[in-house]
């Protein structure tokens, strides 16, 4: 994202790829103006969020016309860098790494698992959906050959923040965490924390309590 897109709040950046996916699904059929009220009851966010994040772009929308559809999403592909495809590293081909080397990222955006790294010999050196799996030992020579600076974690919880200091020698600066740890890093790299076991945890308990 270049300077200007860095004023952005955090909470509208987050939405970008809700309201990429669906403008492209409205774009691929045929549709070519959208409402923000249209929009909120697709993505489930309040039309008047919609339109103040939309406003951080410029006055994108006119009046009793909504927004143009094209428009909003050669903006948003240029904003989310979709004309380039972002090529991502996976470490530990356990059972949630291995579903995501199976899982077409390419289907909504432009981001596509092109390496990944274990320490299971029986692993190494094979192949899935595509994807080479190569010897943790091997990631900052093989990322930096590949030039690749983001990488989903995977690992068991004791062995991610060692990945993460090697990922950082690597010269990683984005990580998607999917493991329990709170990683350590330095301050120039992103970590987006999720714990798939705590967010179904959450969701149980606001069933329960907010319903
Ligand atoms: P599996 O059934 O394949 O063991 P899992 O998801 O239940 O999958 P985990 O123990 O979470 O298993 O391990 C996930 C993956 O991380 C495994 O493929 C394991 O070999 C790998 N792994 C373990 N330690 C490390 C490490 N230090 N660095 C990289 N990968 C590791």
């Amino acid at each position: 994202m270049n300077q200007d897109q860095l004023k952005i709040p955090h909470a509208t950046a987050k939405r970008l790829p809700l309201y990429y996916r669906f403008l492209k699904n409205l774009s691929s059929s045929g549709k070519q103006r959208v409402s923000s009220a249209e929009l909120s009851e697709a993505v489930k966010v309040d039309s008047a969020t919609i339109r103040r994040d939309f406003s951080y772009f410029g006055a994108l929308g006119k009046k009793g016309y909504g927004y143009n559809v094209n428009y909003l999403l050669s903006f948003f592909a240029k904003t989310l860098n979709q004309d380039e495809t972002t090529t991502v590293a996976l470490i530990g081909v356990g059972n949630l790494g291995t579903a995501f080397l199976h899982y077409n990222f390419t289907k909504n955006n432009n981001t596509k698992i092109e390496v990944a790294f274990d320490v299971d010999r029986a692993k190494i050196g094979s192949e899935i959906a595509g994807v080479p799996i190569y010897h943790t030992e091997d990631i900052e020579q093989e990322l930096k050959n590949r030039g690749i600076d983001v990488a989903i974690l995977t690992v068991p919880v004791g062995a991610a923040q060692s990945i993460a200091d090697q990922l950082e020698r690597a010269g990683v600066t984005g990580i998607l965490n999917f493991t329990p740890a709170r990683l350590t890093v330095s301050p120039e790299i992103r970590v987006h924390h999720i714990d798939l076991a705590v967010e179904l945890q959450s969701l149980v308990y606001f069933m329960k309590n907010y319903s």
